[in-house]
């Protein structure tokens, strides 16, 4: 706990009937809570002026490093109320480390871990009447986020920068609810090449996403599948989920090229599969193992993972000019993946890996 952090409460906070309106029906990203978090960072002082206020607009310069060269990280991880009214946050800890891995990419400032976690644990405590009531499967969405904000239009790294945190009510993420995905197949587009910023979680990444997307919703599909950039052969991960594959021996494969976004629920979800006796297989994974062990039965489930969406079963997979239809139901490890993981997160059951952060 290094950072002093001052709070001005916001003078129009929501009403408590507004707030309960809001979280009767929060969708995803939407709506935010009445405060947000701001430190400053100079190499002179080094992190300074910590402060939660009101949640408002931002006020830039039109030279500001972040709008043109886009230097910038963010994170994204959720609080979860308990049945006792506590509220926690999920291995907060690595978003904490993933944040400072993606910003030595990015040639930002470190924030520490333990910064980190106070800035988020300060930011949920002031807000955390937004924290959905137990027992709904809502939760807070808190995005953490770093921007170059130096007012200077050199390409160099950004001799100022803000580090923020906002936090959003989140309830589905998928409108239609848990059913499996459709998934399209992008043979031209890629999100990551070697030595590239594949493996942070920076704007720019989701910014190249976008019309891959585009292409997989004109084609009736949900998410798109991106490939590695430099064979184009092997599963790297969807826009914003890492993947899994079940085989019917009971083998689990997870991608693994060096330029995926190692996802925290991806890796929470290695250490819930060898728990229940499974072996998982991190490792190079082809389009063609994909399509061949589905259609030869010898993948019997696919789904995706991330903190918005938790588990999400993956039905057909389609690429132009052809498909392969999967369950079109939720597998039974998928299910039970999901179960275990959001009984830990809502603190249903015994948390024996010591993921939950009480704020
Ligand atoms: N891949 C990408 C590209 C993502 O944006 C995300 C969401 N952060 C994930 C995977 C899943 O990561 P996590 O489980 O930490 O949410």
């Amino acid at each position: 706990m290094t950072l002093d952090i001052s709070i001005v409460p916001s003078a129009n906070p929501r009403t408590a009937a507004q707030v309960a309106e809001i979280l009767a029906d929060p969708g995803f990203g939407t709506y935010f809570t009445d405060h947000m978090f701001t430190v400053e960072w100079t190499p002179e002082k080094g992190w300074h002026d910590a402060r939660i206020t009101a949640y408002g607009p931002l006020t830039l310069d039109p030279a500001t490093a972040v709008l043109h060269y886009a230097q910038e990280t963010f994170e994204g991880m959720k609080a979860y109320r308990h049945e006792d009214g506590s509220v926690w946050t999920f291995r907060p800890d690595q978003n904490a480390e993933r944040m400072k891995r993606s910003s030595h990419r990015l040639a930002l400032p470190v924030l520490e871990p333990e910064d980190f976690v106070q800035a988020v644990d300060a930011l949920v405590a002031v807000d955390q009447r937004w924290v959905p009531e137990a027992g709904s499967e809502k939760s807070l969405y808190i995005r953490p986020f770093m921007i170059a904000t130096e007012a200077f239009l050199g390409v160099r790294p950004s001799q100022h920068v803000t580090f923020m945190v906002i936090a959003s009510p989140a309830g589905a993420y998928f409108k239609g609810g848990i059913k499996p995905l459709t998934l399209w197949l992008t043979e031209e587009y890629t999100r990551a090449g070697r030595g590239g910023m594949g493996a942070a979680k920076t704007g720019g990444n989701y910014a190249s996403s976008l019309v891959a997307q585009q292409e997989a919703t004109a084609q009736g599909c949900d998410q798109v599948v991106f490939l590695d950039g430099a064979e184009g052969k092997y599963v790297e991960e969807l826009g914003g989920m890492n993947m899994y594959f079940v085989f019917a021996d009971g083998r689990i494969v997870t991608p693994a090229t060096g330029t995926i976004l190692e996802g925290i629920t991806r890796s929470a979800i290695i250490e819930l599969a060898h728990q229940s006796g499974h072996k998982v297989e991190e490792r190079l994974f082809s389009i063609d193992e994909w399509r061949e062990g589905v259609a030869s039965g010898e993948i019997t489930e696919v789904f995706a993972c991330g903190t918005a969406a938790v588990v999400t079963p993956v039905g057909t997979l389609k690429w132009e000019g052809g498909e392969v239809q999967g369950s079109t139901e939720t597998g039974p490890l998928t299910q039970q993946i999901r179960q275990s993981l959001i009984d830990i997160q809502y603190g249903r059951s015994a948390d024996e890996f010591h993921w939950m952060h009480r704020v």
